[in-house]
């Protein structure tokens, strides 16, 4: 198994082979994380977003799919983009975000990606509650068999996030 890494930063710093963005199911960009990937990143990932939309993609991407695109001129190879479920206090959709990162790490392993690093998924703009987040995201990582990666990295934004993750952990 890869072991688990916790990180404050930003993900769009991160120098590894992919790096997994909270897109939207348009996947042409949104705020957030997605929003610093595509102006960091440059327009090539927007690019390949849009051949996405224009092929098998034309509905967009489902909650709790990933693909993945070009990183542009940020310093990871790929970005693979996830949609996570918008928090819902009367519908459990905690197996969506779970898809999310499992999903997201089948496609990092299909590219051979060595190096993995998240975000906390669908807590931003999708207001997932950042414990029950950090949790389902770690447990599920901790379930898909990690080992042809050498590192899993969550990159939390802010201490709250960092400290919920830890507590996980
Ligand atoms: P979602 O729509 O899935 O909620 P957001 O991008 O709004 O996605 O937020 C997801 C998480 O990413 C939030 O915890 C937010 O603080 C964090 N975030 C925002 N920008 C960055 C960044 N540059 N690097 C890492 N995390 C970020």
């Amino acid at each position: 198994m890869a072991p688990i890494e916790l990180t404050r930063g930003d993900l769009t710093e991160q120098h590894v082979d992919a790096i997994v963005n909270a897109a939207n199911s348009s996947l042409l960009g949104g705020g957030g994380v997605d929003g610093a990937i595509h102006r960091k990143g440059g327009p090539d990932i927007l690019a390949a977003c849009r051949t996405l939309r224009a092929g098998h993609y034309g509905k967009g991407l489902r909650t709790g799919q990933a693909v993945a695109t070009t990183a542009g001129r940020l310093p990871a190879r790929w970005v693979i983009h996830t949609v996570g479920p918008v928090w819902s206090s009367s519908e459990d959709r905690s197996s969506l975000l779970a898809d999310c990162h499992r999903n997201s790490l089948a496609v990092a392993a299909d590219l051979g990606a060595a190096t993995v690093a998240f975000p906390a998924i669908s807590t931003g703009v999708y207001r997932w509650p950042m414990e029950d987040a950090a949790r389902i995201a770690v447990s599920t990582v901790r379930e898909v068999d990690t080992s042809m990666f050498e590192v899993v990295r969550f990159v939390l934004f802010d201490q709250r996030a960092y400290e919920a993750f830890e507590a996980v952990l």
